[in-house]
């Protein structure tokens, strides 16, 4: 699939004042800094269509952005700001917990992670969130250019194997770069795939 068309729609804080429409939705989310912006921009072919950050954790909204006139893609907050307050987390969590439990719309999440870094807690802790909650979702490593191939794949490997020492199964995985656009194509194909199901 190639995107031909991205449309802003609206950005809120609450799932209940979401687009309406029944099309299919796919949710994109991570940790500050983790690379959201530009994977979006880069699987939209659009320099800025969503912002990248100047100031991490600053997009504190549900962003909604209509593809193909056919599907939409959510920009969804960073977590795991640290400047962030307290109690700014608490009401991000609220909003972002809403909005997978009940936007019937929702396809499949992405939880974006840097390929360069370990497991951490927060996405580990995020993504058994969404297992407890049969909310699918797949995990997208960003930033493959930074590696060579062979650590690359040290690091994948490892991440597969954190999440097996706990889960049964792995969600599906993509190997992505902004950089030079790896992972394009098979993230857009397993969401067209899907939308043609
Ligand atoms: P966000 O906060 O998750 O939306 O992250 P951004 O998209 O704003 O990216 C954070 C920083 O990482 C910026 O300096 C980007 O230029 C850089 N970055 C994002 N994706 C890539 C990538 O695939 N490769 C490289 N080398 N840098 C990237």
């Amino acid at each position: 699939m190639k995107i031909t068309s991205a449309k802003f729609v609206m950005s809120n804080s609450d799932a209940s004042k979401c687009p309406s429409s029944n099309l299919p939705e796919y949710a994109f989310i991570g940790r500050s800094n983790v690379g959201k912006s530009s994977l979006i921009n880069m699987l939209t072919n659009k320099k800025s269509l969503a912002k990248t950050s100047g100031r991490p954790g600053k997009t504190q909204l549900i962003n909604h952005f209509l593809i193909n006139e056919t599907w939409h893609l959510v920009d969804l907050p960073g977590y795991g700001y640290a400047r962030v307050s307290k109690k700014d987390k608490k009401t991000f969590q609220k909003y972002i917990t809403h909005y997978f439990r009940s936007r019937k719309q929702l396809v499949s999440g992405f939880v974006l992670v840097d390929c360069r870094h370990e497991p951490q807690p927060i996405d580990l802790e995020f993504m058994q969130w969404l297992g407890e909650n049969a909310i699918p979702f797949g995990i997208v490593f960003t930033k493959a250019d930074k590696l060579k191939p062979n650590a690359l794949q040290r690091n994948v490997d490892a991440y597969k194997a954190t999440l097996l020492a706990t889960w049964e199964a792995l969600p599906p995985i993509f190997i992505t770069s902004s950089s030079n656009n790896t992972g394009q194509e098979e993230l857009l194909h397993y969401i067209h795939e899907i939308n043609e199901s």
